[in-house]
């Protein structure tokens, strides 16, 4: 395998002088016009369109690789505050139904160069392999046209360049990390105690975070502002791990520009995109397009990209886009402890168990599910005690006592399954166009998942010590929507993640994903996406 730093020297190529971002190389970005047919145009720079960007520039591509929101600049944009960072999420309207319909906003996507990964918490776990052929094993969900060992080499290449620090990993695949494990803070001791107390196996990460420098990026600092955009650089983020080397191989980086249309030629090629930026409608030519979009964004532009040849949406002739979109159902158990545990002083992600993860036929549900420390800050504290029914004199006691409380997650394999899907609403954005309609019923199986995790949360929270516990539903990580099959009549991309409709259009977001494992999802659509570039030959266009 080639060095980290040949393959990608974006940490190198961040400043030492004590600013955050590298301004001369977007100053001397490469930039090209419009009529210029490009060799690929990107539709979204976030987890899968970073990394694609970067693989391509890196190997000659003249890639131009466009984000609806802003290039983000650590030091003018992010603040280390909770209310100051609302700015980082996707809140354009989107309309949601179904029986159990799923919140879309500040838990969801991001926007903006770095994508969701600019405020996700960074955890980077692997899928396990049967993850990937779950309908040959457990009779449910799907198996993936890929096997683990397709992914295997792009798991580590993600994982020596974000870089990923912690212990060796028994689970899945047993695997080390390159960075040793982070120090943990009060709630990852009390969640290694709890479980030691009751014989469940629990680990010190897998966090993207750098322990000790990394190229030019300083260590974490441990303030707990992960999913506020991490000021630092410490947290991996496509906007510092990708795409400096993407700038500095001729990439172009043109943000604040909202794609509405994937455009064709008279052969049924893809042949560009249609763009809105600074208010004016704008065409950009490529050979080459592929979409980023996320789980909801993607599908609404294949559906908002209908045509003559696609009369129901591009790419839909079977009626597949939008179809299999997922979410992890992802409880939050929080636990009153006598002494101060302080869950903020420490990154929110630090301790993981993936004990429960594959199916137990002991068991009343298939599959299973994760757990981690989730450490939410006041403003997010208030919101899960507030859905707990706390109100006024409640609220603010609960408040008061913040420093007492932890909190872990679970993430739990919820199943996919073709009613949960994005459409079209009759409502408009400020575009004009047809905003995404998210429609999200769980079955049964994904019920006694949720509870069976909420039940282990509590266990370990009360053998840690908890006098009691406080627990919210909730949802986490939306992937699927255009999910990869072996037949074009099962699924909208092949095993290279190329639209069996429209060969030369691609999409490399998570709106890929067939199942979705117990594992947080942006690892696997980075290794997605660096599959996606080699298979695409990587030739040299210039
Ligand atoms: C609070 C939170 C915490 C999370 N924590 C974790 C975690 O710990 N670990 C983990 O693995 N995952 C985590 N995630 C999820 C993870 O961040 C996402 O799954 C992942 O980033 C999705 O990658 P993507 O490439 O599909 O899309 P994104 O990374 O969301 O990128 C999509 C980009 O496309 C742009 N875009 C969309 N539509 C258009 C358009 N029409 N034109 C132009 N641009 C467009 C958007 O602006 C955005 O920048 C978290 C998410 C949230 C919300
Ligand atoms: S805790 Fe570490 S990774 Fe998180 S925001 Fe602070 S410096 Fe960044």
């Amino acid at each position: 395998m080639s060095s980290v730093r040949d393959r990608n020297a974006s940490a190198w190529l961040l400043p030492v002088d004590g600013t955050r971002d590298n301004h001369a190389l977007r100053r001397d970005m490469r930039r090209f016009d419009d009529e210029t047919e490009v060799d690929i145009v990107v539709v979204g720079c976030g987890a899968g369109g970073g990394v694609l960007t970067q693989r391509l520039a890196h190997a000659g591509w003249r890639v131009v690789a466009m984000d609806a929101g802003p290039f983000w600049d650590p030091d003018r944009d992010w603040v280390s505050d909770e209310a100051g960072s609302h700015g980082l999420y996707w809140t354009e309207p989107r309309v949601i139904g179904g029986a159990d319909p799923v919140p879309l906003g500040a838990n969801n996507s991001g926007r903006g160069v770095g994508g969701s990964m600019i405020h996700f918490a960074g955890y980077a776990p692997r899928l396990h392999p049967s993850d990937l052929r779950m309908r040959s094993d457990d009779g449910v969900g799907a198996d993936w046209p890929l096997t683990y060992a397709d992914l295997r080499a792009y798991y580590r290449q993600m994982e020596s360049e974000l870089p990923v620090a912690g212990q060796s990993w028994p689970w899945g695949e047993p695997h080390r990390y390159p960075h040793s494990p982070h120090p943990v803070g009060g709630d990852g001791e009390l969640f290694l105690r709890g479980c030691q107390r009751l014989g469940i196996p629990a680990r010190v990460g897998p966090v993207a975070i750098t322990n000790g420098r990394f190229g030019n990026r300083p260590h974490c600092i441990y303030r707990g502002f992960c999913l506020q955009g991490c000021k630092v650089n410490a947290k991996g983020s496509t906007l510092i791990t990708h795409i400096p080397d993407a700038l500095a191989r001729g990439a172009e980086i043109r943000a604040d520009s909202m794609v509405s249309r994937v455009t064709l030629d008279e052969d049924g090629q893809a042949s560009g995109v249609v763009y809105h930026k600074d208010g004016v409608e704008r065409r950009q030519r490529a050979r080459m397009v592929a979409l980023a979009g996320y789980s909801i964004e993607t599908p609404r532009l294949l559906l908002n990209s209908a045509c003559a040849r696609f009369p129901d949406g591009l790419c839909n002739n079977h009626n597949q886009v939008g179809r299999y979109v997922m979410v992890q159902g992802a409880a939050q158990t929080a636990g009153r402890f006598r002494d101060e545990v302080r869950m903020y002083k420490a990154p929110p992600p630090g301790v993981s168990s993936e004990a429960f993860y594959e199916t137990d036929p002991t068991k009343d549900y298939q599959r299973g599910f994760s757990i981690q420390t989730v450490s939410p800050l006041p403003v997010t504290w208030a919101e899960h005690v507030a859905a707990e029914g706390h109100w006024g004199e409640s609220l603010r006691e609960h408040m008061r006592d913040y420093i007492h409380w932890m909190c872990l997650g679970v993430l739990c394999d919820f199943l996919p399954l073709p009613g949960n899907r994005v459409t079209l609403a009759d409502e408009t954005d400020r575009h004009g166009l047809p905003v995404a309609h998210f429609s999200y019923s769980q079955c049964d199986n994904d019920r006694r998942l949720m509870a069976a995790g909420q039940r282990v949360m509590e266990e370990i929270l009360r053998a840690a010590g908890a006098a009691h516990t406080v627990t919210i539903k909730r949802y986490a990580h939306l992937v699927g929507g255009c999910r990869m099959a072996t037949d074009e009549r099962d699924g909208v991309v092949d095993r290279d993640l190329r639209t069996f409709a429209v060969p030369n259009l691609l999409i490399t977001d998570g709106s890929v994903l067939p199942t979705q494992g117990s594992a947080n999802p942006a690892l696997t659509i980075m290794a997605l996406a660096a599959r996606a570039a080699d298979r695409l030959g990587a030739k040299a266009r210039r």
